[in-house]
């Protein structure tokens, strides 16, 4: 795999795009302008558009999600280095690959497992090395738990009780939730052992988060 000059020029001009767009992180951003994003699709038919701002199918119905909305949901997070972060979701690993460049220690859950056992061998080959899990994302981490910061990257249908109490004091998670075709993007925040926050923020649109499947 080669990443050219060509590519480091249309990254420039993705960051460009997303900036205008409103993220203002300046970290994530320059995370997003590293990250060859070209690595993550295998499908040649795609390739040429590997720096638009869109998203792509992966395979297995699932999709690599649109760069604005990686940026967005990465920029919630507000991550502080060495924080500990979970990740449902993990697709074709490029949110990881983010994360991890981020440098936080990453837990990521994917529950198909041709897309799971393809991202586990992938990523690590380009450099990342986030702890890959198998499994349903509803339920979490319950032995690695707690987490400073949990990114749910399908869209919920209703935000997971298990998921909220995996979180650190202080933590937070950032979640697309709705039914249908949109989701809106929720930040929960856990104040106390008993007590959250949620602030709702702009509608996104995502692959629905399932239930566990082989
Ligand atoms: N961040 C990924 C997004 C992939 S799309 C990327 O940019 O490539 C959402 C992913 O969530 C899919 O891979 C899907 O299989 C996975 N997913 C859906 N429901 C899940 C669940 N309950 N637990 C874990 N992963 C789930």
């Amino acid at each position: 795999m080669i990443d050219s000059y060509k590519h480091k020029g249309l990254r420039n001009k993705l960051v460009d795009k997303i900036r205008e767009r409103g993220i203002s992180d300046e970290k994530v951003l320059s995370v997003i302008q590293e990250i060859p994003r070209h690595y993550f699709i295998h499908d040649n038919a795609f390739l040429p558009y590997a720096y638009d701002d869109i998203a792509f199918p992966i395979g297995a119905q699932q999709t690599i999600s649109q760069p604005y909305t990686v940026a967005f949901q990465t920029a919630l997070l507000k991550l502080k280095k060495g924080d500990k972060v979970l990740e449902i979701g993990t697709g074709s690993g490029y949110q990881t690959a983010v994360l991890v460049k981020m440098g936080v220690k990453v837990f990521t859950i994917e529950r198909q497992k041709t897309l799971f056992d393809k991202t586990k061998n992938f990523l690590p080959s380009i450099g990342y090395r986030p702890k890959f899990f198998y499994g349903d994302g509803y339920k979490g981490l319950p032995v690695y738990a707690p987490f400073d910061k949990i990114i749910v990257t399908a869209g919920a249908p209703y935000i997971p009780e298990g998921l909220q109490l995996q979180l650190t004091v202080g933590g937070v998670l950032v979640i697309p939730v709705g039914d249908g075709d949109v989701q809106k993007m929720i930040i929960v925040k856990r104040v106390s052992d008993t007590e959250f926050e949620q602030e709702e923020l702009e509608e996104f649109k995502f692959v629905p988060m399932l239930a566990n499947k082989e």
